[in-house]
């Protein structure tokens, strides 16, 4: 007989699970006993993921979604319910438009609105017909993946810090209205994550991240994941409304001065009085 899985006999969706923290995720709520519906636009690697899951004996449903259309995702939500009978955990993860650092007054007005229109609207529509879904099978739990940007601003990317702080507004009120119906939503908030982005901008610029951290590195979607299933767990079952920063320190403050090693050290002159 297998061992038993925090989430066996569970069914979630994961937004966003085409790549990165969402694809790791969707990995890690199947290990964790969970049939796994997959959401994000890129058809081909949504198909790809699910069979990878089916074939190491998991559950696996690949919806190609566009989070910012309503109709799109009222169908992911009845797909799997159509296919899994319930819904009891959703990973709103989905992130995208936006901007390239731009002071605030220079920013393009459509790309502001982008970041808006999937990372704050699409999580709105997300969790406004997850939800009703949740509600028919007796409650569930909700994971929004906001981001250290969401608690503390950087300069320069006004749509993606407006939608993560927002995010964050978005998560504590539906954790109220629905916290004494069996619905917990809470929020997490990664500092840099290696995945695609962080990939692209090559060595030199992961090495600058990691010694700007308070652990000297940067995270993996494995330590993002982990949490995730930790939340739509009943292991987390009195919590509701947090944002858990997973960033290595970094929003707990600057990390102590240390000198470079290979820094001349100040002599000392044992004379002098
Ligand atoms: P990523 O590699 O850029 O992946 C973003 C995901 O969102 C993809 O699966 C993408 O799939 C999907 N997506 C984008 N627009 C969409 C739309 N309109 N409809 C549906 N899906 C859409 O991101 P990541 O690095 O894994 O990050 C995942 C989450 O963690 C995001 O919310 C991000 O803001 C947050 N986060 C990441 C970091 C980090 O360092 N990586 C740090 C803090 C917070 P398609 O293109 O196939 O649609």
């Amino acid at each position: 007989m297998s061992t038993p899985q925090p989430l066996d006999g569970r069914v979630a969706i994961v937004t966003g699970a085409s790549r990165g923290i969402g694809a790791a995720t969707a990995r890690a709520l199947h290990r964790a006993g969970a049939a796994v519906v997959l959401a994000a636009r890129d058809t081909e690697a949504l198909t790809a993921l699910a069979a990878e899951i089916d074939a190491a004996g998991g559950r696996a449903l690949a919806v190609p979604t566009d989070v910012t259309d309503p109709t799109a995702v009222q169908h992911l939500v009845a797909t799997t319910v159509d296919r899994f009978g319930r819904l009891d955990a959703a990973v709103n993860n989905a992130a995208g438009g936006g901007h390239p650092p731009t002071p605030l007054a220079d920013v393009d007005i459509t790309a502001f609105d982008s970041a808006l229109a999937v990372n704050l609207r699409g999580v709105f529509l997300a969790m406004k017909y997850e939800i009703p879904a949740m509600l028919a099978g007796g409650g569930g739990a909700i994971v929004n993946m906001s981001s250290t940007a969401g608690l503390q601003a950087v300069g320069g990317l006004a749509g993606y810090v407006s939608s993560k702080f927002g995010l964050i507004g978005l998560t504590r009120t539906a954790a109220l209205d629905y916290a004494d119906a069996g619905i917990r939503v809470n929020a997490l908030a990664p500092g840099p994550i290696h995945t695609e982005q962080l990939e692209a901008a090559g060595e030199q610029a992961r090495q600058a991240a990691a010694q700007a951290m308070p652990m000297r590195r940067i995270g993996l979607p494995d330590e993002v994941a982990a949490a995730v299933v930790w939340l739509c767990s009943d292991e987390s079952s009195f919590i509701t409304g947090a944002t858990l920063p997973i960033d290595g320190g970094k929003l707990a403050g600057a990390p102590p001065f240390r000198r470079p090693a290979t820094a001349a050290q100040p002599r000392t002159n044992p004379t002098a009085t």
